[in-house]
């Protein structure tokens, strides 16, 4: 039987990071599945640990949790939600998996008496695991970003893993090269020789870029798309433009202006089946036009306004998706709870805002202020959305305030509390005491049920769902009937009743005052709202409208 073909397309980077590569990946995977294929986009991360778990989302942005329970870097949350293709454990790889697993081998002598090397051992894994992924999602283009950008050492093996796919077939295998150009304000024009330089990196480790994307303040100009055209022998018309856009949604969009599927098709030499990205443009063009705004409110631990667009890029897009299906732009401001632990007269400044949402997190900081500002919340009727750490917040506030439980607590914050309201889950104490910390928590996707009457039934219209996790600390048993009588309503349970999932206040008491142990942020598409966001920001633009 022949071999069905199938392509792959190198996504990498020149000159300089955070340029939106994983955006430009996206897109590129959207605008081929807007063309009738089925596509995958994989994500390589060039850093030793094994997944992005152990590092800090403050400086490298959300922890994305797929189905499988992977937790991986924030691009796969943007492939998800640009493509609704489900990405799991084989869409992303990192050199400590690469290495884990070679030296696994070794151990087990699958090698056969032969010496292991990082050439060409490492680079053959690394094609492995890009294949093997393939192989899973049945995919007929396959999109693999490199974390990084070309010219850095730790990049080598991963692009030797691309030349040694494109030298063993040529067709199949295609580098596109995402570049920036600079514009010094005091030359006021566009500088192409930066890019020319990344260039050349690619071919010192035998590569040539076969598109080039341009990411700039403005397009391209064709004096520069010439020139860039002529260094790496390509026609112009794979010379791509990815100007600043009024939102990431306009990229496919920008894309299909700059004809890029059909080029990219072309040069795969794929036809085109049909073209139906109207949705989509639909909603780039849409989010333009909204003029009426609902201000929401991001409630946590200090925030450096520069990385927390990375660091809760799910929450953000989730506000986005639903104030959008609704006519609303969202005004989203970051609120740090450290003040009011200070100064809680200034919990007042949470009237000026239509909702509040407490996002997950990890650690102490922070958390007497946000138990306070939760606290305000209900007793203010405005609208309140905890997600997994602003679930046990709002429990913790709920015990405190209402049962008077004083010094309730999570003992993760608080070893000692005489009241330990959010406690460790039972199956994680062992694993704390053994420093088993990386991949360790509840994670991924369980089921729950949902209670009849309650918002949340009411939100998602069914009495079963299911939702990603990611925790150590859960409701203790022993406080739930006591929270249950003082007005708390458990609406969302694990199916045999022993995990709360969803807490809330009735409808009667308030607005909206509902946390989730889960993660809602990682199922919520742009054409498709999360429920919950969606039951919330109404409630927020109900307070709008009324005040
Ligand atoms: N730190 C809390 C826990 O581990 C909440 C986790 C989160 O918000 N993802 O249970």
């Amino acid at each position: 039987m022949q071999k069905k073909e199938t392509k792959y397309i190198f996504v990498v980077g020149g000159v300089m990071s955070s340029v939106g590569k994983g955006i430009i990946a996206s897109s590129t995977g959207k605008i081929l599945q807007s063309r009738g294929y089925k596509v995958a986009n994989m994500k390589a991360d060039m850093y030793v640990n094994i997944d992005a778990g152990t590092i800090r989302p403050a400086e490298h942005g959300e922890v994305f949790v797929g189905e499988d329970g992977v937790e991986a870097d924030q691009d796969l949350g943007n492939y998800e939600r640009f493509t609704n293709q489900i990405s799991l454990r084989d869409n992303y790889i990192t050199t400590g998996q690469v290495y884990a697993e070679v030296i696994k081998r070794e151990r087990n002598l699958e090698y056969g008496g032969e010496d292991v090397e990082v050439y060409p051992d490492i680079p053959k894994e690394i094609v492995r695991r890009i294949e093997a992924c393939q192989k899973k999602n049945e995919s007929e283009i396959t999109i693999i970003e490199y974390g990084g950008t070309v010219g850095e050492y730790q990049l080598l093996p991963f692009l030797e893993a691309a030349r040694m796919m494109k030298s063993k077939s040529p067709k199949d295998v295609f580098i596109v090269l995402i570049s920036y150009l600079l514009t010094p304000t005091l030359l006021g024009e566009q500088k192409s020789k930066p890019t020319q330089h990344a260039i050349t990196d690619l071919y010192s480790v035998g590569l040539n870029p076969d598109f080039v994307i341009c990411r700039a303040e403005e397009s391209a100009t064709s004096d520069i798309k010439r020139t860039i055209s002529n260094v790496c022998s390509l026609p112009i018309e794979r010379i791509i433009s990815a100007p600043d856009v009024y939102s990431i949604y306009d990229v496919p969009v920008n894309f299909e202006k700059e004809n890029f599927g059909t080029v990219l098709l072309k040069a795969m030499n794929l036809p085109s089946r049909h073209k139906d990205l109207s949705d989509w443009t639909a909603l780039a063009s849409k989010i333009k036009k909204i003029k009426k705004e609902v201000r929401i409110g991001i409630v946590g631990k200090y925030f450096n306004l520069k990385s927390c667009k990375d660091t809760y890029i799910s929450v953000i897009e989730s506000i986005n998706h639903a104030s959008w299906n609704l006519n609303y732009k969202p005004q989203i401001l970051w609120i740090d709870t450290e003040k009011y632990e200070k100064d809680q007269s200034k919990l007042s400044e949470l009237d000026e805002l239509d909702g509040i949402i407490v996002p997950g997190g990890f650690g102490k900081r922070g958390t007497e202020g946000m138990i306070l500002a939760a606290d305000y919340a209900r007793r203010n009727k405005i609208p309140y959305f905890g997600l997994c750490l602003g679930m046990q917040i709002m429990t913790l506030a709920y015990a405190r305030n209402v049962l008077n439980l004083k010094q309730a607590n999570s003992t993760e914050f608080d070893l000692n509390t005489p009241d330990p309201v959010i406690a460790t889950m039972a199956d994680q104490v062992e694993k704390i005491k053994n420093k088993n910390y990386g991949g360790s928590m509840r994670l991924g996707a369980y089921p729950a049920n949902l209670k009849e009457g309650s918002i949340a039934k009411g939100a998602y219209s069914k009495a079963k769902i299911s939702e990603r996790h990611r925790h150590r600390y859960e409701v203790n048993t022993k406080y739930i009937a006591v929270l249950e009588k003082a007005g708390l309503v458990f609406s969302g349970t694990s199916p045999n009743g022993v995990l709360m999932e969803i807490a809330e206040l009735p409808k009667a008491v308030h607005p909206f005052y509902l946390g989730t142990q889960f993660h809602p942020e990682f199922k919520s598409r742009p054409l498709v709202p999360h429920p919950l966001f969606t039951t919330f920001t109404k409630a927020c633009i109900n307070k709008k409208l009324r005040s």
